[in-house]
């Protein structure tokens, strides 16, 4: 578009915004699919701090399912019949049509979804629905490795960032 004005962002010419011509990033596509799926919380809070620590496990690209409670919208323990039938159908689509070798499962503290659902966020009920939804899925797709994670922001004085846990799996 004549006269379209892009802002340049980190020096790389024609990367930005541009009102007329879309928007480019530098990000390139890749046409083969993750092997790793991460299935997270939709909390915004959190989504930056799981890309890093993926990428601090060398976990270079993944699919990625974010619902409101993560974990929880698989789980008929903590979710509605619904919701599990719906978001269960949703990831085994991804997950065959991906071919998905790995999932990294992750929780945070203080979820909203939790808080919402049971009045209070539980851990060890979030650590719960890890360890069912790991299980579930490791019977639907034979020699799938499965990982789950807890994720906590660390307080200023101990550093600051976030610390993702490791919950220990049955038959990991
Ligand atoms: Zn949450």
């Amino acid at each position: 578009m004549p006269g379209a004005r892009c802002l340049p962002a980190a020096g790389i010419p024609g990367i930005g915004y541009d009102a007329g011509m879309g928007t480019r990033v530098r990000y390139r596509f890749d046409p083969h699919h993750p092997e790793v799926a991460a299935i997270c919380c939709s909390d915004g809070r959190y989504i930056r701090a799981l890309e890093e620590y993926l990428a601090a496990r060398n976990i270079d690209g993944h699919d990625l399912m974010a619902l409101p409670g993560g974990a929880a919208q698989l789980c008929r323990e903590s979710a509605s019949y619904t919701s599990v039938s719906v978001y269960t159908d949703a990831l085994d689509f991804l997950m065959r049509s991906h071919h998905t070798a790995h999932v990294v499962l992750a929780a945070h503290a203080d979820c909203g979804y939790y808080r919402s659902y049971f009045g209070r966020a539980d851990r060890s009920r979030q650590e719960d629905d890890l360890r069912r939804v790991a299980s579930s899925l490791r019977d639907r797709m034979r020699g799938l490795r499965v990982e789950a994670v807890f994720a906590s922001p660390a307080p200023d004085d101990q550093g600051g960032g976030f610390v993702f846990e490791d919950v220990p799996l049955e038959g990991r």
